[in-house]
């Protein structure tokens, strides 16, 4: 995988310090067309294929500061400020998402910890009776974040990302000066917040992190965390990926399998995405195994997706999205938004056909879509 790390000569935006640029996205996205009665259920967000939609996953920035080689290139372009939604934006899509039947909400982005009205959105969204509430963020910035009033205001977890174990390759693969240091920083804030287990999410790549299994699965006892271990999947905005850079499950199951005896654990939620384990010992910590490529789990997929510029993507890998901000600035009415919302979900598609001849990835990046 190529690595390269001038930032462009680009202007900087001083009120985040960091590099305001041309979008790379298609901002282009228009209108669902008018899906069929039986799409417009009271408090229910049906798809044509069967599934309910249940969980959103709402990015709040597409800015970071880091710059994964698996995410985001160096010289990626943001969007211009203007195209993000607002507080009031963001607020109104999640609050007509909970009238839909929407149980589960992550905040995610870019860095969502970036974002400045971070505070009030985890308080505005926690009033809404959602049965679950997290965020996904790198863990860089927490120190100094009012963690303990994001929880006592309904932030019920929260997940990090550390893709390495060693210092020069968390450098190397974020293309910044944080160390794995920097992630058991915020795993201890985290949990003195009353965040607990805390979840870490590491992205697996071949030739890249693969010879660390065992090595993550020994963190996750150390630190009695749930350990995710993300299959690589092609949204990088270096366009670097290819089928043999994936790890697979099995690979992953195998490697760390050689060091610990796993037993699979069963989850409570049909629509979960990871296969997950325990250690037959009993000792603490979980691993969790999100294999999308090698295991697809579209059939069971309940999500939706919003950007951080206001288009509702059906699935992580659509090539349509629909411009719900368009309707916003227009002054809709909640009915207006609903519709709007059953309309786009009645397109998502039966599964994201990684493995298909046919497959191309979509022009989003997932620093751009809302991982
Ligand atoms: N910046 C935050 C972070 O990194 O935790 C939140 C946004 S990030 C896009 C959300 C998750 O997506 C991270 O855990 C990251 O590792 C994962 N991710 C990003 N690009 C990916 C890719 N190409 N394949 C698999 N996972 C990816
Ligand atoms: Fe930023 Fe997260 Fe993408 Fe890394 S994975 S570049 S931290 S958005």
């Amino acid at each position: 995988m190529r690595l390269r790390y001038p930032l462009s000569e680009e202007t900087q935006d001083m009120s985040i310090g960091l590099p305001i640029l041309r979008p790379d996205v298609a901002a282009v996205a228009g209108t669902p067309p008018p899906a069929p009665d039986k799409a417009r259920r009271p408090g229910r967000l049906v798809d044509s294929h069967g599934r309910t939609i249940r969980d959103m996953r709402l990015s709040v920035t597409d800015r970071c500061n880091y710059r994964c080689v698996y995410c985001m290139d160096p010289d990626f372009r943001y969007m211009p400020k203007r195209e993000l939604l607002s507080l009031d934006e963001y607020l109104t899509i999640a609050r007509v998402g909970a009238s839909l039947g929407i149980r589960k909400l992550r905040i995610t982005g870019g860095e969502p910890t970036l974002y400045a009205f971070l505070d009030e959105l985890i308080a505005g969204v926690g009033s809404m009776g959602f049965d679950d509430i997290a965020m996904t963020t790198n863990g860089s910035l927490l120190d100094g974040m009012p963690l303990e009033q994001w929880r006592r205001d309904g932030l019920d977890r929260l997940t990090l990302s550390l893709d390495s174990l060693r210092p020069q390759r968390v450098a190397e693969i974020t293309r910044t000066s944080a160390t794995p240091q920097t992630v058991i920083a915020a795993i201890r804030l985290g949990k003195a917040a009353g965040f607990d287990p805390i979840k870490v999410n590491a992205v697996v790549m071949r030739d890249f992190n693969d010879d660390e299994l065992a090595d993550f699965a020994d963190f996750a006892r150390q630190y009695a965390i749930d350990l995710r271990l993300i299959e690589f999947m092609p949204l990088d905005s270096s366009k670097a990926w290819t089928r043999e850079s994936v790890v697979t499950a099995d690979e992953m199951l195998e490697a760390i399998g050689r060091r610990h005896e796993l037993v699979p654990v069963e989850s409570r939620d049909p629509a979960s995405t990871s296969l997950n384990f325990r250690f037959a010992d009993g000792a603490p910590g979980r691993i969790g195994i999100i294999a999308s490529v090698s295991r697809p789990f579209c059939g069971a997929c309940s999500r939706l997706r919003v950007t951080a510029d206001g288009k509702v993507r059906p699935c992580l890998f659509s090539h349509e999205e629909w411009d719900l901000r368009a309707l916003l600035r227009d002054g809709a009415a909640d009915d207006d938004i609903r519709g709007f919302l059953a309309d786009s979900m009645w397109t998502k598609q039966a599964g994201h056909g990684i493995g298909s001849a046919q497959f191309t990835a979509p022009v989003r990046t997932m620093s751009a879509i809302g991982g």
